[in-house]
């Protein structure tokens, strides 16, 4: 009897998920492994929301944004009698491999789906691929959506630089991104911001008020018609509060610049994956089928995290680019990242802190 294995996207959505369905689905043809789609995320699992998947359903899916199989938050899969419903449904569909696409929290609840601690007499293998576009998860360069999200904040600060530039003006522009800063970070520098914002940074917000009001006095002394700052959603003032605060330093400087606020928000989620997420997804899809068919389970298919982690991880066979990391790991890496308590959390505040000094020469 062929085997059949599970695959769901869970939490916030990320372009490029269904990239990774796609791959999931076409590998484990190839390896003669049918694969049962779960709408809705946990919720689906709990509910036995199934469907039949086979690479005739994923022509042209790795265009798509956003998933196909629909995502959720689902409570009740927090709880150990929602996760024992998942994993009976799960068994009576004779389902033995999970693969799960999605963040933080999606991992966390794969780590507990497939926990030998729970599953009993009937071992449950889970493999997790990181989706997001915040690029909060530990020990992968990327998660899938974060090129794409990046290329859209780009773009957005591009469109908004033309217009601060026709109007003499200075804006803020909040990104998303929850604890995480690194869009903030990343995408200053592509977009020739000015200043760029990050709650890793360990600043106060007074001085994160006074660094914005210094740059823009010195950008118009230097007659720049327009300014640009970068502030990640993370940075404990909201946008319009900085900017009423902003206002005020400048006003205590004699300066009279005009500042305006433009928040992303839900935009930088959407959209047709880029060229880099549809690879990244692809790939990671590829080594997360290979690795249950090797019989792994209870890991993270990562992409070129550089070295492995002492504590569990190993390359996979199946692309160099890749490595399989145990989701403890990842979580507990995850935790530092966001605590800004990791080397990688150090070196990106310190990195982008210095290169903030040179945006604006
Ligand atoms: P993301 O995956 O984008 O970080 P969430 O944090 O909302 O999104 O998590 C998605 C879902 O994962 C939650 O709704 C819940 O069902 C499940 N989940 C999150 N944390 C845990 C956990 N510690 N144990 C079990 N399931 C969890």
């Amino acid at each position: 009897m062929r085997r059949r294995i599970a695959v769901l996207t869970s939490g916030g959505d990320a372009p490029g998920m269904n990239a990774a369905i796609r791959a999931v689905v076409l590998v484990a043809a190839d390896l003669e492994i049918d694969v049962v789609g779960v709408r809705a995320g946990y919720a689906g699992l709990i509910d036995a929301d199934f469907v039949d998947l086979g690479p005739d359903d994923v022509v042209d899916l790795i265009r798509q944004g956003g998933t196909a199989l629909g995502s959720a938050r689902c409570p009740a899969f927090t709880t150990r009698e929602g996760r024992d419903t998942a994993r009976r449904r799960l068994a009576d569909a004779r389902i033995d491999g999970v693969v799960v696409i999605g963040g933080n929290g999606s991992l966390a609840g794969a780590r507990a789906l497939g926990d030998p601690n729970e599953c009993g007499p009937r071992p449950l293998a889970v493999v997790g691929i990181p989706a997001s576009i915040d690029n909060d998860i530990g020990h992968t360069r990327l998660a899938i959506g974060v090129d794409t999200a990046m290329n859209t904040i780009v773009e957005a600060c591009d469109k908004i630089a033309d217009t601060a530039a026709a109007h003499d003006r200075a804006f803020i522009v909040e990104v998303m991104g929850r604890e995480c800063g690194y869009l903030a970070m990343a995408t200053s520098v592509a977009a020739g911001a000015d200043v760029v914002l990050f709650r890793e940074s360990g600043k106060s917000i007074e001085a994160l008020v006074d660094e914005v009001a210094d740059a823009l006095v010195e950008l118009r002394a230097k007659g720049r018609r327009r300014a640009l700052v970068v502030k990640a959603e993370g940075v404990q003032a909201p946008a319009d509060a900085l900017k009423r605060r902003v206002d005020a330093a400048l006003a205590a400087r004699g300066a009279a610049v005009e500042t305006r606020v433009t928040v992303l928000g839900h935009i930088v989620r959407g959209g047709r994956p880029s060229a880099t997420d549809r690879l990244v997804a692809t790939r990671l899809g590829h080594a997360a089928v290979r690795a249950l068919a090797d019989g792994r389970a209870g890991v993270m298919a990562a992409w070129s995290p550089g070295r492995l982690p002492a504590s569990g991880g190993e390359w996979s066979k199946a692309d160099p680019r890749c490595a399989l990391i145990d989701l403890d790991e990842v979580l507990a890496e995850t935790a530092r990242l966001l605590d800004a308590a990791s080397p990688e959390a150090a070196w990106r505040a310190q990195v982008f802190d210095r290169m903030g000094h040179v945006l604006r020469l």
